[in-house]
Order: structure tokens, then sequence, then C-alpha cells
């Protein structure tokens, strides 16, 4: 079979589905491999780095004779319909919007994985594209605080006095919540963390940082937090208000799977922080967890900088694209024998990925929305 890899069209997005470095190993799965012209040059790969790799000069070309299409950005409805009719397509495709898009794939019989969807079971860890990505916006929004602050984040002593360290808070410990408290320990912060499940005070706690005790507890399904009640957010405003009034940095990461994220910070407490005192908001892309976000801008709100940046893996595109590239390569030796295309649908990681499959929408939630 031949595996395609378009360039990116999606606006922003510097990240591609294929790497040099996995290659060897799609060789050895016995399949071909197609990319278009030049899509991995804004992650730092020229064509010439991809040994053995056809290179086609359009993405029509490209969609006209893949088996299997990988791709980072969920296609255009106008590039869904392109994807050859009855082929496979694995990549973030965004199950809970586009429903024009999900219909195209349909039509087209296509069946698309999405790496949203992959279960997280340990089995799955290497095809785990939301923790991959996950772990470098986390360490991207520290060193965003960091320049967008006017202060340093260690303590240093000098001849022209001492400085004292930095105090971040960071709230929501899962995958970007963990990463941005070891990136913000490095830089010598002293880090506070707080999350709803009580299973991240210890992991919070081995990182380095203070676990801030709101008692609230909502620990959802499948390792996820539920949503809070209306009795439980105030408890929680209550308690996290000083310590975000105290904080010199606030990255917020608290999300709800297919739900807008929680309003964690409103407006008055943003007033209570210090002049020149940053929140990096990574729940930006679904609504924010500070009332005063604005997707994908930089706002100062008397004095206080709060920016929700978009698509933060992209801005670290090398090695987002590297890790990237390796979760599509596991989960693609999971449909591929000895190069030919073999889906299994007693396997759990592929039955619960798949979004639409001969020209059916199998991810129950989303067919349930277009119904
Ligand atoms: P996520 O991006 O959905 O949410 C980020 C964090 O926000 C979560 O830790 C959540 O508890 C927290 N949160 C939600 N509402 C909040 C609120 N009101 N206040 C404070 N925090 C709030 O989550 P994620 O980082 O993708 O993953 C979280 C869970 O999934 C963890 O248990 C993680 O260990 C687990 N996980 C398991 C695997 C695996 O076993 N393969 C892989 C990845 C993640």
């Amino acid at each position: 079979i031949r595996v395609g890899v378009p360039k990116e069209t999606a606006p922003g997005e510097r990240r591609v589905a294929l790497v040099p470095g996995v290659l060897r190993q799609l060789g050895k799965l016995g399949v071909e491999v197609l990319m278009e012209k030049g899509a991995g040059i804004e992650s730092g790969f020229d064509d010439a780095d991809y040994e053995g790799v056809t290179i086609v000069d359009s993405a029509d070309q490209l969609y006209a004779q893949a088996d299997v299409t990988m791709k980072v950005q969920p296609p255009s409805v106008e590039e869904a319909g392109k994807l050859k009719e009855g082929t496979v397509l694995l990549g973030f495709l965004a199950p809970h919007e586009g429903d024009d898009r999900i219909k195209k794939l349909c039509e087209r019989k296509i069946s698309s994985f999405s790496m949203e969807l992959v279960p997280r079971i340990s089995r799955a860890q290497s095809i785990d594209a939301l923790s991959s990505q996950a772990s470098i916006a986390g360490y991207k929004a520290v060193l965003l605080a960091a320049t967008l602050t006017g202060r340093f984040f260690p303590m240093l002593t000098t001849a022209a006095g001492t400085v004292r360290p930095a105090k971040v808070l960071v709230i929501g410990a899962g995958v970007a919540g963990l990463q941005a408290i070891a990136t913000a320990r490095r830089l010598g912060a002293i880090v506070e963390a707080y999350d709803v499940r009580s299973a991240t005070k210890e992991q919070c706690e081995s990182l380095g940082a203070k676990f801030v005790d709101t008692g609230v507890k909502a620990e959802g399904e499948g390792g996820y937090a539920r949503e809070l009640t209306k009795e439980e957010q105030a408890q929680q405003a209550k308690v996290l208000a000083d310590h975000i009034a105290n904080s010199d940095a606030v990255i917020t990461t608290a999300a709800i799977p297919g739900r807008a994220a929680p309003k964690i910070i409103d407006k008055a407490t943003v007033e209570r922080m210090k002049r020149g005192a940053v929140i990096i908001d990574l729940a930006a892309e679904t609504g924010g967890n500070c009332e005063v976000t604005k997707p994908g801008e930089e706002v100062d709100h008397q004095g206080v900088i709060v920016y929700g940046p978009r698509n933060v893996p992209s801005s670290v595109a090398v090695h987002a694209s590297e890790m990237y590239a390796r979760n599509l390569y596991n989960l693609l030796t999971l449909l591929v024998q000895e190069g030919e295309l073999n889906l299994n649908w007693e396997d759990q990681v592929i039955k619960d990925s798949c979004l639409t499959h001969d020209g059916e929408v199998k991810h129950e939630p989303t067919r349930s929305r277009l119904e």
C-alpha cells in the first residue's frame, strides 16, 4: 500500500505527519511512502531528508494515490472530498466539530481514525498524540510566561542584589500541567499546583510543586475530571483566588473532554494580581479558563498580561512533529500487516479511535450529534 503525507494547509500549522526518523521503521512495514513537495519544510526537514520517499508536486496527486493519508490537522471539506474512495485517513480529526467534513468522509467511504479518540490505555500510550502534544504545550507555556513577564524566574544572588524566585501556579495538573510544573521548576521558580483529581497531588509533589488543596474533588470517567457543581466552583474559586493573586505567573490547562473549558479565574481575581504578572491560558481554544482570555491574543488587563495562545505545539514544530509522527507510525503498525491493510475491529484501539468507516459514523457521540 501507499502511505501519503500532504503539506498541512491550516493557517499557522507548522507540523508535519512524517519525519525522516521514522522512515526506516515504515520501510519495515512494507509500505511505499509518498509526500507532497515541501511538506516538512516548516518543521525543519527538506524533501531531500526524506530518503526513499516519492515526492509529488501537488496535494491532488497525493490524495489521488494514497491508500493511507497521514495528517496533522483535520482535512478541509474540500480536501476530504479529494481522498481516494474507501481509503484510510489518520490524524487529529476534531470529532466534536466540523459536521460537513465528517459527512464528506462518510460519503467517500473513508476509514478515518481520530487521534483524539485513541483510548488512554497502557497499550496505546505510544499512540497517544494528545499526550505527546500536551506535554509540548505545557513546556512552551512556561517559556511564554517567562518571556512575557518582566521578572526573572530563578533566584539570583548578585553583586547588584538578590532576586527572589518567581512564584508560578499551575492549574490543571494533567499531561500539560505536569510538564509545566517540571519546566517552571527547571527555571528555578517556586511552583504551586492544583487539580480536581486527587491522584494528581502526589504527581505534583514528586515534581517539586506544592499542592493547593481546595477541598473539591471531581474525578470523572476514564481518569478525566467531571464538571463541577456551582457550589464546588465557588469553593474552588475562593481558595484559589489568594494563590492566584500572589503568583507572578499562572498557567492554566484545565479541560473536560468534549466540553467547553471550565472558567476558573474571573476578572476580579485577575485585577487582584500584581502589575506585570502573567496568565498563560492553554485552554484558550476551548473557551479559556480565565474570563479575560481572548483566544490567540495577548490582553493587557490593568497591567496583567493574559495570553491564550492557539496551537502551541506547532510553535515547537520539530519535536512536536517527531513525537506526533511516532504516534502515527505506532497506530499504523496496528493497521498494516506485511504491507497490506488489515483493520482488526476486535482491537480496542482500532475500534475506539475509528470516526468513520464504510459510509457510517462509528463514534457514538458524533453519530448522535449528526442525526
Ligand atoms: P485534560 O487535558 O482533559 O485536562 C487537563 C487537566 O485539567 C486534568 O488533569 C483535569 O483533571 C483538570 N481539570 C479539569 N477541570 C478542572 C478544574 N475545574 N480545576 C482544576 N483542574 C481541572 O487531561 P489530560 O492531561 O489529557 O489527561 C488527564 C488524565 O488522563 C490523567 O489522569 C492522565 O494520567 C490520564 N492519561 C492516561 C494515559 C494512559 O494511561 N495512556 C495517557 C494520558 C493521560
